[in-house]
């Protein structure tokens, strides 16, 4: 055992742990565990503990279906919510290995750490400030979600338009308590819409953050006799949920995206960055976007991007440069939503700002007005370019992408793709209510 790990356990007994959630997430972005006592703790350490992988979505085939986790000491924390007298729950997050003692090719934390390490390669380290959207449904008595939101308030409001105050204060505490630093909180602008902005933080623990905070979300949320939702887009006509992502480079401490001669406060390295993420941006949706639902969020009038478009302003842009730049300027990435599996989709940005930068791409001139509203005429003359229309279309951009593809890997790569696919398929030939409506009596 390391030194890290001997502290783990120590605390584990102090705290008075009985049981250890071992938690991984599948390929689809599911957040997965297993539980172990805490006599198992040191086993999990040196041997890993066993799973049957075929089982878990996009993981093994089924003559190679064992797996192990090796749980990552820096993971460690309580489930405050569950008892504490007579044994508290931890929690650590795992890393797949397969029976030789490999890290499995599939495994998206690993996926992420690879780029990571790429990107350490080079001296950078990103750093990635999450900033999730999500709504509160009502239940019904046997707490199955309703379809009425809980509230009907709008952007920043308070109680008693704020119906969901309560919640969204216990599921900031219960974070705090899990070692999380919240920097903000507030209602949306949707009916039952509410935000959590997650404090920036190395891109690891952003992305096992996100998982955890959507745990806790859920988890809370219930404890109040609400249904929290991830699904990006759960009311036509109403604003959906986004999950964006500010990134920014860091080279020995320092933040390189910072430059106060530079326009918007920029360094011309986050310019090669921004280029590299809408070069991408197609074959990025078909993983931060990943739902059918995804693609009727990116669409005209809601606040979310539907064109490849950067600006210092303006909440239509696909990028936007944030505040006043210094040294905490980033670039806030604004499509993903929150049903992406944060492993990849933060894989693949850092993969494709990597890119730009390696290549020297050029993001264009920034345009701060809503560009679907010019003329195709002037769309061309810009040479603006739209974010893919449907699961599919972006599912093909990712196919066509020779270099996030090869991120992924061939086993990642082919499982997601097939479940997607699936999906796709399987919603394309419904007939939809809105069909039924506008045809069957008139045609
Ligand atoms: N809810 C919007 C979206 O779908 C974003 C609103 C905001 O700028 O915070 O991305
Ligand atoms: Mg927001
Ligand atoms: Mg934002």
């Amino acid at each position: 055992l390391n030194s890290k790990q001997k502290e783990v356990i120590k605390r584990a007994h102090e705290l008075n742990v009985r049981f250890v959630r071992l938690q991984f997430t599948d390929i689809l972005g599911n957040f997965k565990n297993l539980a172990i006592t805490i006599n198992q703790l040191e086993r999990a350490f040196t041997e890993g503990i066993i799973f049957d992988g075929s089982s878990i979505q996009g993981f093994t085939r089924i003559h190679e279906s064992d797996m192990y986790l090796r749980p990552d000491p820096d993971t460690f924390t309580i489930f405050p919510w569950r008892p504490k007298e007579g044994g508290a729950v931890a929690r650590l997050i795992c890393d797949v290995y397969t029976p030789d003692g490999e890290p499995f090719v599939g495994c998206p934390r690993y996926i992420l750490r690879q780029v990571l390490a790429e990107a350490n390669a080079l001296g950078y380290t990103l750093y990635v400030g999450p900033e999730p959207e999500f709504f509160l449904f009502e239940t019904d008595e046997r707490g199955r979600p309703r379809k009425e939101t809980i509230d009907t308030g709008s952007y920043f409001d308070l109680s008693p338009l704020d119906r969901g105050e309560d919640a969204r204060r216990d599921i900031v505490i219960t974070l705090e308590e899990m070692g999380l630093e919240i920097e903000s909180s507030h209602h949306e602008v949707a009916p039952g819409q509410h935000e959590i902005d997650l404090h920036f933080t190395e891109a690891l623990s952003a992305a096992d953050n996100f998982m955890t905070f959507k745990l806790v979300t859920k988890v809370i949320a219930k404890k109040h006799g609400l249904h929290a939702t991830f699904m990006p887009k759960p009311i036509f006509g109403e604003n959906g949920s986004g999950l964006h992502l500010h990134q920014s480079l860091y080279q020995n401490g320092v933040n390189v995206f910072a430059d106060p001669e530079g326009e918007f406060g920029i360094s011309d390295l986050a310019r090669h960055y921004i280029a590299g993420l809408m070069h991408h941006a197609p074959a990025l949706c078909a993983l931060g976007n990943p739902t059918v639902n995804s693609y009727k969020r990116l669409v005209p009038g809601y606040e979310a991007p539907v064109d490849i478009t950067w600006s210092d302003r303006g909440r239509s842009t696909l990028i936007r440069i944030p505040g006043a730049g210094g040294p905490s300027a980033r670039v806030e990435f604004r499509s993903p939503d929150p049903a992406a599996n944060p492993y990849l989709i933060i894989a693949a940005a850092l993969k494709a700002g990597l890119d730009g930068i390696q290549n020297r791409m050029n993001p264009g001139k920034p345009i701060p007005e809503s560009s679907y509203e010019l003329s195709p005429d002037e769309r061309q003359k810009l040479g603006i370019r739209s974010l893919p229309g449907s699961l599919r279309e972006a599912l093909d951009c990712l196919a066509g992408d020779a270099l996030i593809r090869e991120m992924l890997g061939k086993h990642a790569f082919d499982h997601y793709m097939k479940a997607k696919l699936i999906e796709w398929e399987v919603y394309r030939t419904q007939v939809h209510q809105w069909e039924i409506d506008q045809y069957l009596g008139n045609i």
